[in-house]
């Protein structure tokens, strides 16, 4: 063969190896740019909604090792990813997880990550909020379902209020923009939205209402519940002045302005209003599986390409064989006729 045909053929090697992956855009159009990545499946509470009192938790060698988190979480990054959520499970009790986001701080620093954060219980933020903002987080999500001790014990079953608290004082002392979640629960803590609103807002915390979800067996009935947020908002209307803003975070939430307080309210409401057609998310679990919608069962495995070969190419292949699969929504229901979950694993596996 002549240097003649063989220069094209190297430069056409050269070129695509420069060549950026092509960005994660589904059937629908619906560019792939925020991912929940999982980092354990295991917590050091077990709320009522999410988890049962005994829960069987996976082998530790299932789980990908930081290394394996990083590599993937970088390889998503390549792809378009902009906004990278750590959860769980409760991501602050899996070992030295700090070295994950100090290793991931390298993206934000660079500007390919547009930000790095994480949804916490709130029970280990007082020895790590500082170490977080070192390493580039600058929001966090603190579940916090109600300000009563006695019912937070009776929620998260193991929980102790006053850490929680603790560690959103020290989460906020570090710089760090707190949201906190509260999970709407029939019966539990329904009557608590307007203390929880003044509360956080006098904090200079936002707050986000959440509906439960049908995700995993537990012991209660999810009837018994579920709170519908459209209850909770003509509630709330009633008392204060929401305007609608246009504020996004990248996430399903949708945002009001709450005139007496001046904070900011957000409503998670997978039941009563649907968000799927513009999902930019995907969710990765702690052993590497991939579901392209919390609301279904079709997941793709990304642990053995990550382990079948130290180069990305198979990585990217099942990347894109998942994302072109991505379901138009998901088909949640919480009524008499649909007692069981509508997705048989719990939340803290797929991450919240
Ligand atoms: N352990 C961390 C925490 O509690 O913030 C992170 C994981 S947790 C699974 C993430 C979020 O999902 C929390 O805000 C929690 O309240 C919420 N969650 C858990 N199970 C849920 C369910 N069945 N429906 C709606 N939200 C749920
Ligand atoms: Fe743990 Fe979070 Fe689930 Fe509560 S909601 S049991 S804190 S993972």
């Amino acid at each position: 063969m002549s240097i003649v045909t063989r220069f094209p053929q190297a430069t056409f090697e050269a070129a695509s190896a420069l060549v950026a992956p092509a960005p994660l855009v589904d059937r629908f159009g619906r560019a792939i740019t925020y991912v929940r990545v999982s980092v354990t499946d295991r917590c050091d509470m077990r709320c009522v909604y999410c988890m049962s009192e005994d829960m069987n938790f996976l082998p530790k060698r299932d789980l990908l090792s930081l290394e394996e988190l990083d590599r993937l979480c970088t390889a998503l990054i390549g792809r378009g990813v902009r906004k990278i959520r750590i959860t769980g499970g409760e991501p602050l009790v899996r070992r030295n997880i700090m070295q994950l986001f100090q290793g991931l701080d390298r993206h934000i620093e660079s500007g390919a990550l547009a930000e790095l954060t994480l949804t916490t219980n709130g029970s280990q933020l007082a020895r790590h909020a500082k170490a977080l903002g070192d390493a580039g987080v600058r929001r966090i999500n603190v579940s916090l379902d109600t300000l009563d001790p006695v019912k937070y014990k009776a929620i998260t079953r193991w929980g102790d209020h006053a850490q929680t608290l603790a560690g959103i004082e020290a989460a906020q002392a570090a710089g760090l923009a707190v949201k906190i979640n509260m999970v709407a629960l029939k019966g539990m803590n329904a009557e608590e939205t307007v203390p929880m609103l003044q509360w956080a807002h006098g904090r200079g915390l936002d707050l986000t209402l959440i509906e439960v979800m049908p995700l995993g067996a537990i012991e209660a009935e999810r009837t018994d519940q579920f709170l519908p947020l459209n209850l909770v908002e003509a509630r709330l209307r009633e008392r204060f002045t929401l305007r609608e803003t246009g504020y996004r975070t990248g996430g399903p939430a949708r945002y009001v302005h709450v005139a007496e307080t001046g904070g900011r309210l957000g409503f998670i409401t997978p039941l009563t209003h649907n968000f799927c057609e513009s999902c930019n998310r995907v969710r990765v679990t702690c052993t590497g599986t991939l579901y392209m919608c919390l609301g279904q069962e079709d997941a793709a495995d990304l642990r053995a390409p990550l382990r079948a070969s130290a180069s990305d190419e198979l990585l990217h292949d099942a990347l894109d064989a998942a994302i072109a699969r991505k379901p138009k929504g998901h088909d949640f229901i919480i009524d008499r006729d649909h007692a069981k979950p509508a997705v048989a694993r719990h939340m803290s596996v797929t991450g919240g």
